[in-house]
């Protein structure tokens, strides 16, 4: 498919809504949307996989209770969506390891550890964007970066 010239809220939106019956009553889901966004040269469906894959970490990561904050907003000539948790962190020894294939903190069989891997790919690779994370206990952000002008692949 083509890329097209979307409003990331409606992005977003409709991967919460897909991912809504997985959140259990114990979290409690914020959007802040930066009302002044324009839209964003993307491949939607891949971009769904990417914020699927942040949200589905982002739930395991907070064990069935906590608040899953999405945020947009500009930053120079890019877009931003972070996505945050209240869930357990990232230990600092693993942030440089966490977007390798195959690398997982999962038990067998509940993670492939190719969902940030994929992720970066998609980010980098299909929209020439950046994913940064930042981490302690109870405070964990994945920023994605989507550059505003038209992606080059
Ligand atoms: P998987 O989910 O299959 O393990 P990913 O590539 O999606 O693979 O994530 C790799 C690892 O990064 C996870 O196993 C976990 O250790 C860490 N991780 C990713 N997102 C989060 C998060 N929001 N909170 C804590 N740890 C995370
Ligand atoms: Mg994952």
């Amino acid at each position: 498919a083509p890329y097209r010239q979307i409003d990331l809220r409606e992005l977003l939106d409709s991967t919460l809504t897909m991912l809504k019956r997985k959140f259990g009553e114990g979290v409690t889901v914020k959007t802040v949307y930066d009302e002044t966004l324009p839209p964003v040269p993307v491949y939607a469906a891949e971009l769904n996989q990417v914020w699927t894959n942040l949200i589905v970490n982002a739930l395991y990561a907070m064990q069935g209770s906590g608040t899953l904050t999405i945020r947009t907003a500009r930053e120079n000539d890019s877009a931003l969506v972070e996505i945050g948790d209240t869930g357990v962190g990232i230990p600092e020894e693993n942030l440089d390891r966490i977007f390798t294939p195959f690398f997982t903190t999962k038990p067998v069989g509940q993670g492939t550890g190719l969902g940030l891997d994929i992720s970066w790919r998609i980010v980098a690779d299909r929209h020439g964007g950046d994913i940064r994370v930042e981490s302690l206990p109870g405070d964990t952000r994945f920023q994605v970066l989507l550059p505003l002008t038209e992606p080059a692949a």
